[in-house]
């Protein structure tokens, strides 16, 4: 760099630092003048389109505070903790119209699928919601495609996004894990090996109905060991093998169910937020 550029680029600095000088008094000034305190918002900016409130609205509430776990994964303190890795208390087995106690194993912090002894669904039913569960294909690798460490996170017991040994294992794209199944595969395969913890985070909006017809189908976003599989992609309906799945009226919650698809896939670690609207409380 030559002399002449040197003293160029000084001189620069030097104009441009008088410049934010000769600003900042000016509108510490203009402040003072209005004699308002703006901290929290105005009352005098335009309306936002579609919304109710105004630019900067000094009525608008403010998002509350939610802690976040000390660790990723770990549930904040608005999370509904439904398997804490003790005992399935926040569960049951439907079976032949009967609710029992499920069957599933539990040992080490962790639940284990027990073939031939029914899915589980939560005692609790949810509309909205934000999901956090962590599972593990079997580390014994047998079978292949869908017959290979399958299960599921069914969502009101209808709508499944897939969980299956996606780690080398060809099979159909909507049915890889992560996909709606039969409907949408995953944006791409993010999976660990058999028998490593994967994560699932996932939001889920339920469907609302007016009389037979559904008017807001479901739609679902996840990400699996935190890459985006599905950006709030929405359910043509439920999700059955080999056929279109549709939209018959239920409830604004229901349960939610983790399919036994009589592999002994592993979860721990399950947590669920009821997600309410913008501006809420
Ligand atoms: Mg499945």
């Amino acid at each position: 760099m030559t002399f002449q550029r040197i003293a160029l680029l000084a001189a620069a600095g030097v104009w441009l630092a008088g410049t934010a000088f000769a600003q900042a008094p000016a509108a510490a000034k203009k402040k003072k003048k209005s004699g308002e305190d703006n901290t929290l918002g105005y009352t005098d900016t335009p309306q936002i389109p579609g919304q109710k409130w105004k630019v900067h609205d000094s009525s608008r509430p403010r998002p509350r505070m939610v802690t976040p776990g000390a660790q990723y994964g770990q549930p904040p303190p608005d999370a509904i903790v439904l398997f804490d890795g003790k005992d399935l208390s926040k569960w049951v087995t439907s079976l032949k119209g009967q609710q029992i106690e499920p069957k599933w194993k539990v040992e080490n912090g962790y639940m284990e699928v027990v073939p031939r002894t029914g899915s589980i669904t939560t005692r609790e039913k949810f509309g909205d919601i934000q999901l956090h569960a962590e599972w593990a294909a079997p580390a014994q690798v047998s079978g292949k495609g869908q017959l290979r460490g399958n299960s599921g996170i069914i969502f009101m017991t209808r709508y499944e996004v897939q969980v299956l040994d996606s780690w080398d294992n060809p099979t159909y794209a909507d049915g890889q894990t992560g996909a709606l199944y039969g409907q949408w595969p995953p944006l791409v395969n993010a999976s660990r090996g058999p028998g490593q913890w994967q994560t699932y985070d996932l939001v889920f909006e339920a469907p609302t109905f007016q009389g037979e017809n559904v008017v807001k189908k479901a739609n679902v976003t996840v990400f699996h060991n935190g890459i985006l599989l599905q950006h709030k992609q929405e359910f043509n309906g439920t999700t059955p093998h080999r056929r279109n799945g549709e939209y018959r009226p239920h409830g604004a919650e229901e349960p939610l169910l983790i399919q036994n698809h009589n592999y002994p896939v592993r979860f721990r670690n399950i947590w669920v937020r009821r997600l309410a609207g913008y501006d809420q409380p």
